[in-house]
């Protein structure tokens, strides 16, 4: 594995944890028994986080099961934050297949789509760095011929990295530089090739086919291309962003999910709203602006840096 996820996640759901939390831990101080009442507040508060109302009602229950009528305080808070936990896990279920396991292809393409803004460049410059940091080679495809823009930043990160970019003019067809992209990693040998693509509204309807023409143009250099399809998602538009994947889910294969700029939001409850909602793993977390800001998604480790006291 690439490294243990939990320090950046720490960070990532800072705010997530500081708005719930410190509304729980404010309740509990007011209160002297987890009653009726208090589990109903606990409720809102879960719900304050954007998990949205079936997440929040089965964790609720699910301390509700364990520590009704027992006495809290401030200082005692620890068996709520462990059921709460122990709840979150529950629901997000097991140990997850991570990014090294999944790599199958020679090269491994991986598509990366989503709607304008979402952070889609920079999560793929961070996964190039995470699969070069794991040893292995990495190409860029800039399939955002519509911004030129995009192609720079891609540079700029690729040439940070130590990263070949693939890239053609400003305003070129999308699947040509994808199709170029998959070429060129299989004649230098690349372990991985990343394509990133132009942000579009998941309600256009043309825009949407470009994606099956770029998977198509990818699918003449190897049959099973793309490996992955990830879909990034900006964790601060809340229940849009559940709108946004069910639209691109389906359009195109989405694999996973990229739950970019988590660390801006004190709604990181999406991401159990996510696991309710749809048939889609989070699979990559944004944590930052910075290269080093990815984090690989593993419940156990949001589980514990959701509740875990600093
Ligand atoms: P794109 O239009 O989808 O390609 O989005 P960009 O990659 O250009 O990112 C849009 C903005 O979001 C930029 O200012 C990024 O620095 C910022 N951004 C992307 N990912 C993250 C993240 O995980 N955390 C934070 N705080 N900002 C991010
Ligand atoms: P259509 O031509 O639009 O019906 O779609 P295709 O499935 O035939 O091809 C999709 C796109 O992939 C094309 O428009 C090209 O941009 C790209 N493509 C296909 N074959 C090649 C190729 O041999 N070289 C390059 N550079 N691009 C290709
Ligand atoms: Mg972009």
């Amino acid at each position: 594995m690439f490294r243990k996820p939990l320090a950046g996640l720490r960070r990532g759901l800072e705010k997530t944890r500081d708005g719930m939390f410190g509304r729980v831990r404010e309740l509990v101080t007011r209160k002297a028994r987890l009653d009726a009442t208090t589990l109903d507040e606990i409720e809102d508060i879960l719900i304050g986080s954007d998990m949205g109302t079936d997440a929040a009602a089965q964790i609720t229950d699910g301390v509700r099961r364990r520590l009704h009528g027992t006495s809290i305080s401030a200082e005692e808070i620890e068996p709520v934050s462990q059921a709460i936990r122990e709840e979150v896990l529950a629901l997000l279920g097991g140990a997850p297949v991570m990014a090294a396991e999944r790599l199958r292809g020679t090269p491994h393409v991986i598509l990366v789509v989503g709607v304008n803004g979402t952070g889609k460049t920079t999560s793929v410059g961070k996964l190039a760095w995470m699969y070069q940091s794991m040893g292995k080679k990495v190409i860029l495809g800039a399939a955002d011929t519509y911004r030129a823009a995009a192609t720079e930043q891609l540079a700029i990160w690729a040439e940070r990295i130590g990263a070949t970019l693939v890239r053609q003019k400003h305003g070129a067809d999308p699947a040509a530089v994808a199709f170029d992209t998959v070429q060129a990693a299989r004649a230098r040998d690349a372990d991985v090739a990343l394509i990133d693509t132009a942000g579009r509204l998941h309600t256009k309807t043309n825009l949407m086919q470009e994606l099956s023409k770029i998977r198509r143009a990818v699918q003449k250099v190897d049959a099973e291309s793309p490996h992955e399809t990830l879909l990034v998602l900006d964790a601060n538009t809340g229940q849009n962003g559940l709108a946004q994947a069910r639209e691109f889910m389906a359009a195109v294969q989405v694999t996973g999910l990229f739950l970019a700029k988590l660390d801006g939001t004190a709604k990181g409850g999406i991401v159990l709203a996510i696991r309710k909602a749809l048939d889609v793993p989070v699979q990559f977390v944004g944590v930052g602006e910075g290269l080093e800001d990815i984090e690989e998604f593993d419940p156990e480790s949001f589980a514990q840096a959701l509740v875990e006291r600093r």
